[in-house]
Parts: C-alpha cells; structure tokens; sequence
C-alpha cells in the first residue's frame, strides 16, 4: 500500500484511505465503537479492541504515517509524550544504556533524566554536533542513540547522517523526534533512522486543537511498540483520529508555506537593528545552513532570535505586537510565540540556561499560515513602540 503513491501530497490524501469510502462516504467515518465483533482472529494483538489501535480509524492513519515518512509501519499514540516513552521503554530496560542528545525537547530531557533511574536505565548525554566525541561515551550496554531533527529553541541540526552511521557501526538502534521537521521536510528512515517519533499535535495536525503523537520506522520495531503502547495505554481515542487524519490532508500546503514565510520573516528579523541574532536553519548566517539543504526539503516555521537587551525588552516586544498570540506550543495555523526563559525552559537554574546558550531575552516564534507580510508588518511596527 505505501509504495502505491510516489508524491506526498498525494499520500497526505490518499494513503491508507479506505476505497472505496465507507458506504459511500468520501471522507473518513469515525467509528466510535470500542469494540468490533470476533472474526476468528487469531491472539489477543489480533483483537479488535479500541485500546490496541486497531480500529479503523487507526489502521488508516498507522498506514499513512508509515507511508508519509517510506517507511514500513507506524502506529499513532495518544500524545508526542505517549510515542517517545513508549518508544524509550521499548527499546531500553533494566541495565541498558542510551545515548542522547544534550539540548532535547523538556519532557523527553526530564524522562531520560529524572525517570530513567527508577526503570534501571543509564544514560549519558552527547553534543550532536561533535562525532569524534560519540565513541567514548559508548558502552558494552548502550543499546540506543536519541536526537531531534532540529532543536529546541535554539534550532540546532545535528549530524544526523553520522548519527545513522554510529548506530549501524555499533549495532544500536537510532532514534529521532522529527516533530519541528515535519515529513514534508525530513523522512528520517529514508537516510537509515530506525524510529522517527512525532508529537502530531503540533505540524502534522496543525491546528492547535488536538494532542497525538506517532511512532514510525522499521516494522519489527513498530510490532514490539504496539505490545507496549497496548500495556502503557497511550493509545488515540477514534474522534482525535479522525480530526488528526483531516489536519493531515493539509500538511504540505501548510508546511510549504510556513517554510516561504519563516524563511521571509527570519531574513526580516537579520535586518532589524534591535535584533543581536537568529536561529534559523535556512539563513546563510546558520552553522547548520549547509547541513539543512541537503537533508531538509524546507526549514520549518520555527525561529528564535536574541535582542539586545534585557528580558523586559524582549516582553515590551511581545506585547507591543497584535498578530502572534502569547502561548506556548508550535506547528499550527496561528503564529505563536513565547518566550522559553519564562515558559518551556524556564525550570532550568541560571547556569543550566546559560550551558545550553538560552538568554533570557530568546524569543519563539511559530509561524503559522497568516499572510507574511501582515506578520513581518506587525513586528516592523512592533520594533518601532520599544
Ligand atoms: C510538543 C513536543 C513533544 C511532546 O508532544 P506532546 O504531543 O505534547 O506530548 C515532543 N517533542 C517535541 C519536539 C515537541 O515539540
């Protein structure tokens, strides 16, 4: 099924779709029963029961996630947070070993280090950016290697080639969070990561009105996290499956243009006087340009920049402007922003911020599908009242 389409926009449409439509139907029904009458399967995965993922609405979207990324299977979860802890706790138990990456997104960066313990798991911490460092922070028990495809806020991309090299010298399975890419962007099994994890609230739903997450990769992987998610339960109630599957139709359109207007809005904020950097991937001005272009198919809509100056300038600039909406989260419709020393980051002491080079001042920014110019107007007008 998931070679049957070559283009993505055409998959985000078509793939694991039902034809043809259910009674007729052209858009997908949500079939809100928890349970579905025997038909001789066979072992309890079998069963279609509504906690197992297995319901239509589940199958449809396991198998067009799957094919969004060329990958062999996927199976979506009740949220980002259910895909990578059960993908953690899949691949990792009692005694074994991870290598992560140091800037992660705050729950999984919490879960490695405050939770790992009491599962028996160790970890230690890697700079994405540093291969040669890798080797001596392996060990006789590290079974796996977990990055991000562009981070948070400071939106570094790590080697990520070498990563998928280290994992297969060293016989360890690779793991990516490929939330800010999005598949229009980066399909990471197609360079050799074994598992791409997700938190579908963000792009791939893009609406800001729901929570999802997925799990996508090698099919021998995405069979033993399904047992897990089964015993976990983060599983995706049908009615979320389905506003995710409508989202989803959309992705490229979405993601294409929030990639056209970051790009416009991130050279817009280079030029402004008051601002002393930013940290987006697709500027020239970017340690990580070079890398971006030739593994990403866009940048993404997400970019932070520094002003020169202290915090309060930086809320004065905020709140002097009218589109963005003040609110945490990323990927949607609506352009938000937030500032991460005061909400995403802002559990971290003076010095841990200072380690990962988050200033106090450090603005986010997710570009939502508004018209550029009225957004880049907006902060024109926005600098002028500081
Ligand atoms: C939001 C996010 C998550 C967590 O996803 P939830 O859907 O909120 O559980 C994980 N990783 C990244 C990069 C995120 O942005």
């Amino acid at each position: 099924m998931n070679k049957k389409y070559k283009n993505i926009e055409t998959k985000l449409i078509r793939a694991g779709e039902i034809r043809p439509g259910v009674l007729g139907a052209v858009s997908m029904p949500v079939f809100q029963s928890s349970t579905f009458e025997y038909c001789g399967e066979e072992g309890y995965d079998a069963i279609r029961y509504i906690r197992l993922n297995n319901t239509p609405n589940h199958i449809v979207l396991n198998n067009k996630l799957a094919a969004l990324e060329n990958a062999e299977a996927a199976m979506v979860t009740s949220s980002g947070m259910a895909a990578i802890s059960t993908a953690l706790l899949t691949t990792l138990g009692n005694g074994d070993h991870l290598l992560a990456q140091n800037s992660l997104y705050g729950g999984t960066f919490d879960f490695i280090t405050k939770d790992f313990e009491h599962f028996g798991i160790e970890y230690d911490l890697i700079d994405g950016d540093k291969p040669e460092t890798w080797k001596s922070k392996l060990k006789a028990n590290t079974k796996a290697i977990y990055v991000e495809s562009i981070t948070n806020p400071l939106m570094q991309v790590c080697d990520l080639k070498a990563i998928v090299k280290f994992a297969k010298e060293n016989n360890i399975i690779s793991m990516i969070d490929n939330t800010f890419a999005s598949p229009v962007n980066f399909r990471p099994p197609e360079i050799g990561f074994d598992l791409s994890l997700h938190s579908c609230t963000k792009y791939m739903n893009g609406h800001n009105d729901i929570v999802a997450g997925a799990a996508i990769g090698k099919a021998e992987l995405i069979e033993k996290f399904s047992h897990k998610l089964g015993h976990l339960g983060g599983t995706l109630d049908p009615h979320t499956c389905y506003l995710l599957q409508r989202g989803l139709k959309t992705l490229a359109l979405r993601m294409r243009y929030q990639n056209e207007s970051a790009l416009k809005i991130a050279g817009f904020l280079e030029s402004e006087p008051k601002v002393l950097k930013v940290n987006y991937p697709g500027l020239e001005s970017s340690p990580y340009n070079k890398r971006a272009k030739e593994l990403f198919g866009g940048f993404g809509g997400m970019i932070s920049f520094e002003l020169n100056g202290p915090v309060e300038l930086a809320e004065k600039l905020i709140n002097a402007l009218e589109l963005p909406t003040y609110a945490p989260s990323l990927g949607g419709v609506e352009t938000l922003i937030i500032l991460p020393s005061k909400t995403s980051h802002a559990g971290l002491t003076k010095e841990e911020k200072q380690a990962l080079g988050i200033r106090d001042s450090l603005i986010r920014l997710s570009v939502g599908i508004e018209n550029t110019d009225d957004l880049t107007e907006d902060f024109h007008q926005a600098f002028r009242k500081l």
